[in-house]
């Protein structure tokens, strides 16, 4: 997960000043984290502990108020009510990654990205695009080639994933729909030769770059199992104590990946090692499938 993180920390400058370039420099006075990181340690923290996800996204809304949430998250989360809003918003499908890293079983991972999608996004089309997102992830890390999830992408979710970045980035614009982000954030992946390009590349249709470089970001990760060091460096200094806190528990306990965990040592040292458990990959709930 810490794929979408530098995706969206990178991508945070480009959401108001975007661009349809490739070759800019990654990191812009005022990069910081935004929602999209928020959400995706607050999943990672329900799946570590186990916590109902409706009311960790409230708290984590109320300590991080101003992370550049969509208005109809930050009514709900100053709402009474926890009712979901039947959002389709790319909210879903942006804070998903740790489920796909976490769960080791399809249908279990599908059952879990779909109720972390609903608290807030019921309509069918934010439930899709986070299990989309989610099953790319997971196919990535389980060994899956390209042609393989751009496939079965097509296929279960039934994106088009034919455009070329080159066809779509010209009439592309800020769109921040599950619809309008999810196959894009995909395509930008596919045509990626490593993680630093998958986010220049998700960087560079312009829109809604923080999000679209998450998702494409987490696929990454997945996929080529190395973020370059100096991105882990630079994006753990806009982190803040408590947020590196849980990200380096989910990793250390959910992501089996020795490439990133040397790089990983970066300035935040946690105060306790998370303790070690037999393998990741488990099911944090009782869904009926594990
Ligand atoms: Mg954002």
């Amino acid at each position: 997960m810490f794929g979408a993180i530098a995706g969206d920390v990178i991508g945070s400058y480009f959401e108001g000043f975007p661009t349809k370039r490739t070759d800019f420099t990654m990191f812009q006075p005022g990069t910081r984290f935004t929602d999209d990181t928020v959400l995706t340690v607050a999943v990672a923290d329900c799946m570590l502990n186990g916590l109902d996800y409706a009311k960790t996204f409230r708290e984590y809304a109320h300590k991080y108020p101003q992370a550049g949430y969509g208005g109809m998250f930050r009514r709900w989360a100053n709402s009474e009510s926890l009712e979901p809003y039947n959002s389709f918003g790319n909210g879903s499908a942006m804070r998903v990654s740790p489920v796909a890293f976490a769960i080791d079983n399809y249908d279990c991972m599908m059952k879990e990205a779909k109720r972390s999608a609903a608290v807030t996004h019921n309509h069918p089309e934010g439930i899709k695009g986070a299990q989309a997102i989610a099953s790319a992830i997971y196919w990535a890390r389980t060994g899956q080639g390209k042609n393989y999830i751009k496939e079965q992408t097509q296929a279960r979710f039934e994106y088009d994933l034919s455009p070329t970045l080159d066809q779509i980035r010209p009439d592309y614009d800020f769109d921040a729909t599950c619809p309008g982000t999810v196959p894009q954030a995909i395509i930008a992946f596919l045509e990626s030769d490593d993680y630093e390009d998958c986010i220049r590349k998700a960087i560079s249709l312009g829109g809604d770059s923080d999000t679209i470089a998450c998702m494409a970001g987490s696929i990454a990760e997945a996929y080529y199992r190395f973020i370059p060091e100096y991105i882990v460096a630079k994006v753990r200094t806009c982190l803040d104590p408590d947020l590196l806190r849980i990200i380096d528990q989910f990793n250390t306990r959910f992501i089996l990946n020795p490439e990133l965990e040397k790089c990983l040592t970066g300035p935040y040292s946690p105060g306790s090692p998370a303790p070690a458990f037999p393998g990741p990959l488990i099911c944090p709930v009782s869904c009926g499938i594990m």
